[in-house]
């Protein structure tokens, strides 16, 4: 059995994990933590999940390193900076491992890894997110991240920009472009967080959409990340190779 303490275990996200962990037969929840609760409580954990707050989680991640605890971090607002300073930690516990994975539903990474690989072969590419009225960042970081994917890939394959005519419009009507990829955001009462990334060639196109329907596809990633980070000392960042798509 694989210990699981969950920090912010009483978020949506960290409530969630709880239960998937109590649930997994390889897996038993030995520590529930949320703010003002002692860390100390996750001491003898394999693996500590943190689903906290961009403030949070890299103090959380620094008292789990130097008590040699692997981690698996959903938190967001990770940056190259915050990853450096995770490594730098990480060195001096050779044998601790820490994944950090800015989106853990499955669906979602092979979305990407799938968009990813169908770029170089279309001229034209863009990204059309949905999601409920009360998220306040747009676009998602999902679609920043297939945007630069998709971006890099097309600069590998040797694409110019896509085509685009367009000489006068009202502001935003073509949305975000990131990394030279239109980005289109759509916030809709009913929805939960779905992507759509469209590509075009000459008489075809392609579409590639997910849905999430609920806070439970993330599980199957989380689970995935807690089994994985036991055999990855050092710092992962995404699930793409627990899952063998890299
Ligand atoms: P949430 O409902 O606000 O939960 C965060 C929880 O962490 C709260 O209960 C909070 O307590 C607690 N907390 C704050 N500081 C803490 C600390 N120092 N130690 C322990 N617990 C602490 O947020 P959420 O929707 O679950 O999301 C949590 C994070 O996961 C966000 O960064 C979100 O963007 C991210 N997320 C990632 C994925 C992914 O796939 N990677 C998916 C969904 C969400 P208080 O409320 O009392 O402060």
């Amino acid at each position: 059995m694989i210990k699981v303490a969950v920090f912010g275990a009483k978020g949506r996200m960290g409530a969630a994990v709880c239960q998937a962990v109590e649930e997994a037969e390889d897996t038993e929840l030995v520590g529930a933590v949320d703010s003002g609760d002692d860390r100390s409580a996750a001491l003898g954990a394999d693996v500590i999940v943190d689903f906290t707050t961009p403030d949070a989680v890299m103090d959380n991640l620094s008292w789990a390193i130097s008590h040699d605890i692997n981690t698996v971090v959903g938190t967001t607002g990770f940056d190259d900076e915050r990853y450096q300073t995770l490594r730098d930690q990480l060195a001096n516990h050779p044998s601790t491992g820490c994944l950090v994975a800015p989106n853990f539903s499955i669906g979602a990474v092979l979305m990407m890894h799938f968009a990813e690989q169908a770029a170089k072969f279309y001229e034209s590419a863009e990204i059309i997110e949905l999601h409920h009225p009360n998220k306040v960042d747009a676009p998602s970081g999902t679609a920043r991240t297939t945007a630069t994917k998709i971006a890099a890939a097309r600069q590998e394959a040797g694409l110019g920009e896509v085509p685009d005519a367009t000489k006068s419009q009202l502001d935003g009507a073509r949305g975000a472009v990131v990394d030279g990829v239109h980005v289109h955001g759509v916030r809709l009462r009913g929805l939960i967080a779905h992507q759509e990334v469209l590509f075009g060639a000459e008489g075809e196109t392609l579409t590639i959409r997910h849905d999430s329907m609920d806070r439970v596809s993330f599980m199957s990633g989380v689970l995935t990340g807690v089994r994985g980070v036991l055999d990855r000392p050092g710092l992962t960042i995404g699930i793409e190779g627990l899952l063998g798509l890299e």
